[in-house]
């Protein structure tokens, strides 16, 4: 049991009114937000609702006790995920919703080895221009699930002619292996009418239906096609069932 510190009432309260426990099979999760965030857009500033999620095995309302374990849970070593949501989101008609897998090397970096950076924007700008919206960045879900280090290794095996489906199970994976089910509640919690998806993924779509999200459509997203992710994006599209409608072909998903 952590030692809990004598946190100043003021501090607890004004952070209590921020955070919403979600209750789990494993234990809860507890969401904090709304955060403003506004948000440079290709020059525009956009304003976003930010919203970051912890899972905890215990489920208690006492929040000053969640606080109090913080600081020793060394939670940078383990990335969490977050939401960022734009307009009214809880009430509009039609919300569009983007699962965004973490990509360090797309996203941070820029990298075109894929499309994930290129989606990411994308997906926000899309969001920005409908009116409402959430992209949910799924901070455990680094090369679908195995990590960084090990998409640094499934990326060596890639340059030496593994395609990226055969190098994740050369090195023991499932060629993908992202649960979206916190994400769903976090969603759920935040809007009960359904939702317009934002994928290239059909399997994507069937999965979160599977898990209980009232999906009523869903968008595609192509475009950023370049020699360095050509044989990549046809991997997805010829392995992985990606659909490859668009006049480009590529996604994260
Ligand atoms: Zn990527």
């Amino acid at each position: 049991m952590p030692t809990v510190k004598n946190f100043d009432p003021k501090v607890i309260s004004l952070l209590q009114e921020k955070i919403k426990r979600i209750q789990t099979n494993k234990g809860a999760i507890y969401l904090v937000g709304p955060i403003k965030l506004p948000v440079n857009l290709q020059g525009e500033t956009v304003e976003f609702k930010w919203y970051c999620w912890l899972n905890c095995n215990e489920v208690t309302e006492d929040f000053e006790r969640i606080v109090a374990k913080l600081s020793a849970a060394n939670l940078a070593e383990l990335q969490q995920s977050s939401v960022l949501v734009h307009g009214d989101f809880s009430n509009a008609d039609h919300a569009l919703i983007r699962f965004h897998s973490i990509c360090h090397t797309g996203d941070i970096f820029g990298s075109k080895r894929c499309d994930c950076g290129y989606q990411l924007k994308q997906s926000m700008q899309h969001i920005a221009e409908h009116g409402n919206g959430a992209l949910f960045y799924l901070a455990n879900h680094e090369g679908r699930g195995i990590g960084l280090f090990s998409k640094a290794l499934a990326y060596i095996l890639q340059e030496n002619g593994f395609d990226t489906v055969d190098a994740n199970l050369q090195l023991g994976f499932v060629d993908d292996s992202r649960d979206y089910s916190d994400a769903i509640k976090v969603l759920q919690t935040l809007r009960t009418k359904p939702v317009t998806l934002i994928t290239n993924n059909p399997r994507k779509l069937d999965a979160l239906r599977k898990a209980g999200l009232d999906v009523e459509d869903r968008v595609q997203l192509w475009g950023d096609v370049s020699e360095y992710n050509e044989k990549y994006l046809k991997t997805k599209i010829e392995r992985s069932g990606h659909l490859n409608e668009g006049e480009d072909c590529c996604n994260n998903d």
